[in-house]
């Protein structure tokens, strides 16, 4: 069996940052209360260890009575932190930046009375943090479909999308609002570290017969990466770690994929190896393939 891994996977930088912004937090206080609302990333082995540092991830904020509140890197809405604050509780912001970069343009446009149609996963809490930048003006979308049930006073428009949602389908959003909205305005929000995990593992959907997507059930981008696995054709297991994995699935696979989303950390990808190498496979170069036209227009800027 070979083992072909993406080229891209596992911690992206805004993951990487709030993660060691909540342990510095914890140096700096190695006593206090600190709570970090919403889950630092989805992922429950990062949750885990900071759990054993005494740092809770917590739903909402009547779970924190006092000491330090770290904004996750999805992010939150202002009213959040204003009642945060008025509670007396010291707010510390890991939101990542791509994330902050979304909330300023989303409140700018309000500013300017345009209507903002967002490209994502209603209730994910990095929608939720972005609908409350302008919460009369904000509207979650996730299909072109709903295009159609817009408005019929609607004018002046523009769209943005979640950080995590697939380029293709946003270019099919843009393509069937045009129609409508000839006039919209487009703001590609969707981070280049999302774009070229999209990117490798459309390359490993061409090659793998399966792919084992790493990271937790509860991640958008590790889910969209098994979306967009099966829309080229392999099949894609979602797995939180290399337990997961059983000898007698992998009978018969010739050649399998090993991805991750960018809130995987780095050991449970390695374990996810060790364990399909101990299981007999052997990790191979992906072949190399020519790029055609269409694979530009579904991945690029
Ligand atoms: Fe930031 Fe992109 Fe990573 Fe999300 S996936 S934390 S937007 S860099």
């Amino acid at each position: 069996m070979e083992i072909l891994l993406a080229r891209e996977m596992g911690f992206c930088f805004g993951v990487e940052r709030a993660i060691s912004l909540v342990y510095q937090a914890r140096e700096e206080d190695p006593e206090g209360e600190i709570c970090v609302l919403h889950e630092i990333v989805h992922n429950k082995h990062v949750i885990r260890e900071l759990e054993q540092k005494s740092i809770r991830c917590v739903e909402a904020l009547d779970e924190i009575p006092s000491g330090r509140m770290v904004v996750s890197a999805h992010g939150v809405s202002p009213e959040v932190v204003r009642t945060a604050r008025a509670r007396g509780l010291h707010v510390l912001d890991a939101t990542c930046p791509l994330v902050t970069r979304i909330h300023r343009i989303v409140r700018q446009l309000a500013e300017q009375g345009k209507h903002v149609i967002l490209l994502g996963d209603e209730g994910h809490s990095e929608v939720t943090g972005i609908v409350g930048q302008a919460p009369d003006q904000v509207l979650v979308i996730h299909s072109p479909d709903q295009v159609d049930t817009l408005p019929a006073e609607w004018e002046d428009v523009a769209l943005l999308s979640q950080t995590t949602q697939d380029r293709a389908q946003f270019a099919t959003m843009v393509d069937r609002l045009k129609t409508r909205f000839p006039q919209l305005q487009v703001f590609d929000t969707i981070c280049d570290a999302t774009a070229r995990r999209q990117r490798a593992i459309r390359e490993l959907a061409r090659c793998c017969q399966v792919i084992f997507v790493v990271g937790s059930t509860s991640s958008a981008n590790a889910n969209r990466l098994c979306d967009i696995a099966r829309d080229c054709g392999a099949d894609a297991r979602l797995i939180e770690n290399a337990d997961a994995l059983r000898e007698e699935e992998l009978q018969g696979l010739a050649t399998v994929g090993v991805s991750a989303g960018a809130s995987t950390p780095e050991v449970l990808i390695s374990h996810v190896v060790d364990r399909l190498i101990g299981f007999g496979g052997v990790v191979r170069e992906i072949p190399i393939q020519i790029e055609t036209s269409e694979d530009e227009h579904g991945t690029g800027h």
